[in-house]
């Protein structure tokens, strides 16, 4: 009978298991007609200087609805497009939608500053610089205006490698950002040797700053060591008025999170800015 019992966890455990290996499969397939089939949007999410409170930017992230499975987060399939080598395409995508969309808000009054997110695959793309330069060029813009946020464990998969396209990318005027600050076992001192200019502490770090004092040490502290290096601190994650006071407190320079706006649609971002000029709080309530 145990046996029997055991048996039938056995085949449900790997009936899951193909479930879940069938949905890669369909997914990785798929993400080849992803952009061609307009399934792929792009989401702009505010940050703010945590001092003023001023916008500062927003931060671009990628959504996908696929067909069948419906939202597909971006963890899963970015993943999948990294192993299955469609990620070059999804980045170049992307760089274009969010250079062109920078340039429509300008047309509407709106001088704003993205940042993007790379893939470690991306930075370690010879050809990335250049296509950068390119896109900049097509829209007439600024390389202040376009932003990098690379994750701290894609930087130190091959630290020569990605160091020498951050150098030529610096040089080129972006500025870069190490994303996810504290997921990827590095030090500072690694970081260091990298044109960076700006540290995103972790959101597992800041989602239960107020209830939780270690991370409390952590941030703290995290922010302090920046700070003497020279980099600027931002805060993923940040969802209640408590952390934002102790953000602020520990002199943390850029705030972002559901608090201020969950991301946001392209054509919702000039409405959500007036808004929150305006110093209206319900509708910064009712985003967050
Ligand atoms: P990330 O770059 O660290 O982005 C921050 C993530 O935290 C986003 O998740 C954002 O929606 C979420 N977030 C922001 N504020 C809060 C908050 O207050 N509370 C909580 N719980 N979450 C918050 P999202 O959009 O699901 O993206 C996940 C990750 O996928 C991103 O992490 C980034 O690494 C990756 N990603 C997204 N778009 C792109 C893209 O265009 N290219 C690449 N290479 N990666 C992307
Ligand atoms: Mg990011
Ligand atoms: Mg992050
Ligand atoms: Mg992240």
């Amino acid at each position: 009978d145990r046996a029997r019992h055991g048996h039938t966890r056995h085949m449900r455990y790997e009936t899951g298991q193909d479930e879940q290996h069938q949905r890669r499969l369909a997914l990785a397939r798929d993400l080849g007609t992803a952009v061609e089939q307009d399934q792929l949007t792009m989401v702009y999410q505010p940050k703010i200087l945590a001092a003023s409170g001023e916008v500062m930017g927003f931060e671009a992230l990628m959504r996908w609805r696929h067909p069948g499975f419906g939202f597909v987060p971006p963890d899963e399939f970015i993943a999948l497009a990294e192993q299955s080598g469609r990620i070059t395409q999804l980045t170049q995508w992307m760089l274009r939608t969010v250079c062109r969309q920078i340039d429509l808000w300008a047309q509407q009054g709106e001088v704003v500053s993205v940042a993007v997110n790379l893939s470690a695959h991306d930075v370690m793309d010879i050809t990335l610089p250049e296509r950068i330069h390119l896109l900049l060029q097509d829209y007439q813009l600024g390389p202040e205006r376009l932003r990098l946020e690379v994750t701290e464990s894609a930087l130190i998969q091959d630290p020569a490698l990605a160091q020498a396209n951050l150098i030529a990318l610096r040089k080129a005027g972006l500025h870069i950002a190490v994303d996810d600050y504290g997921t990827g076992y590095s030090s500072l001192s690694q970081l260091k040797r990298l044109p960076v200019q700006e540290l995103k502490i972790d959101k597992s770090f800041i989602l239960k700053l107020d209830h939780d004092s270690e991370d409390r040490i952590i941030v703290r502290s995290t922010i302090e060591l920046a700070h003497s290096l020279g980099l600027s601190v931002v805060a993923e994650g940040v969802e209640t008025d408590a952390s934002q006071a102790l953000l602020l407190a520990m002199g943390c320079d850029v705030l972002q999170g559901y608090l201020i706006s969950r991301p946001l649609p392209s054509d919702q971002v000039i409405d959500w800015m007036t808004q929150y000029r305006k110093g209206d709080t319900t509708t910064r309530r009712a985003h967050g």
